[in-house]
């Protein structure tokens, strides 16, 4: 049996091959290799396609986080509200400016923030004698978290709404799309990410002018009007060229590519649902799928994985520990109430392939594969 890989980032190249090689040959023939014109017209392209103001591109989804931390100049005594079922950087970058996360719980079906969790979160927070000053929600494995119901919590709280939409980015919110949400978001390019570039880049969005000035000051060291004049403390927060120029070719087949991934999930929901919990998105989201991830209990997920595997067919853990039992971030506080489902999801979950190439026939082998293990685990 032929191993498949978990993502197949070849079958995008193969189809964008020449395209990105003259790009990437462009830059490194016309030389301005950092703040070039692609990242110009990259940052004219995302805004558009996000339909927010500002497209701020940057090193990395982590920055991108940590840049809007810093112009929020948020630090000690100040708390911030997210998900603990995620990946570290959201809740990393908190600690890292010396504000408190402390850590809320998400809904079992979308994985996403619970917002009666948010509210006690925050009262966590007050009874802490901290100060909550804003929350970062997380668009896991690319489906938006619940807007509706957590915008309003934060304008009643006076909170800003941060948007981690690193997975989400490309996907909608009941016809709102994950970039335009929040006073402002950020995402990662990272490879495997729905949009990634090859290397490590990410992007800001936001319609606050203000904000977005602060921010490209911070990219550049803090940098004023006066190139030799930092007025800010700030760091090398910015986007090689070369990756700009290889995002702007990915960008003309993204939307195909979400269209292509909608299909890959529908084929899962189909071939699976009747055997496991498949994921839900919830009404009038589309989700960029970045994992298809089904749910198994706890005693089963290890002998499914091993039984998959050993059908040439791999298998991923996102995540086996939600950030408030690891090892650095135990030591924060947690919604009140605990946050249960969180370490429930992490026991339960397991994400399949899944990229926009899957083709039906190989999609079909993972299907049959995954309907066998299931059938011999309950037998
Ligand atoms: C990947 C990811 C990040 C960090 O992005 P990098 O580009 O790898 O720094 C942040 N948050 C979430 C939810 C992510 O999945």
């Amino acid at each position: 049996m032929s191993q498949l890989p978990f993502i197949d980032l070849g079958a995008q190249r193969r189809r964008l091959g020449d395209r990105v090689d003259e790009a990437i040959l462009k830059v490194v023939n016309h030389g301005a290799y950092v703040m070039g014109p692609e990242v110009t017209e990259l940052e004219e392209k995302l805004a558009e396609f996000s339909g927010s103001a500002h497209a701020i591109s940057c090193s990395s989804g982590t920055d991108a986080l940590a840049m809007i931390l810093m112009a929020k100049g948020v630090g000690p005594g100040d708390a911030i509200i997210c998900p603990s079922f995620t990946f570290a950087a959201t809740g990393e970058v908190i600690a890292w400016l010396g504000a408190t996360p402390i850590f809320a719980d998400c809904l079992p079906d979308t994985f996403n923030l619970d917002p009666e969790s948010l509210k006690k979160a925050i009262l966590k927070a007050r009874e802490l004698t901290l100060k909550p000053v804003g929350v970062i929600a997380v668009d896991l494995f690319g489906q938006p978290a619940d807007y509706d119901a957590i915008e309003p919590i934060c304008s009643q709280e006076g909170l800003w709404l941060l948007c981690d939409t690193a997975q989400g980015f490309g996907g909608t919110y009941k016809g709102r799309r994950t970039g335009s949400i929040g006073e402002s978001a950020a995402t990662s390019f990272f490879p495997a990410k729905p949009l990634g570039c090859y290397g490590d880049g990410g992007a800001i969005f936001t319609d606050n002018d203000a904000l977005a000035g602060i921010i490209r000051s911070i990219r550049n060291h803090g940098q004023g009007t006066d190139k030799y004049d930092n007025v800010r403390i700030g760091m090398n927060g910015r986007l090689d060229t070369i990756q700009a120029a290889v995002l702007l070719q990915k960008l003309e087949i993204f939307p195909d590519e979400i269209e292509a991934r909608q299909l890959v999930a529908q084929r899962y929901n189909e071939g699976l649902g009747t055997q496991v919990i498949t994921p839900v998105v919830a009404d009038g989201c589309v989700s960029t799928w970045a994992q298809y991830t089904i749910r198994l209990s706890a005693e089963r997920r290890a002998a499914f994985a091993e039984q998959l595997k050993t059908e040439g067919i791999p298998t991923a853990i996102y995540y086996p520990k939600p950030m408030h039992v690891q090892t650095a971030y135990r030591r924060f506080p947690v919604a009140q109430g605990g946050l249960p489902v969180c370490e429930k999801l992490a026991d339960e979950v397991i994400s399949l392939p899944m990229h926009p190439y899957l083709e039906e026939e190989t999609q079909n082998r993972i299907i049959d594969a995954a309907r066998a293990a299931l059938a011999s685990e309950a037998a």
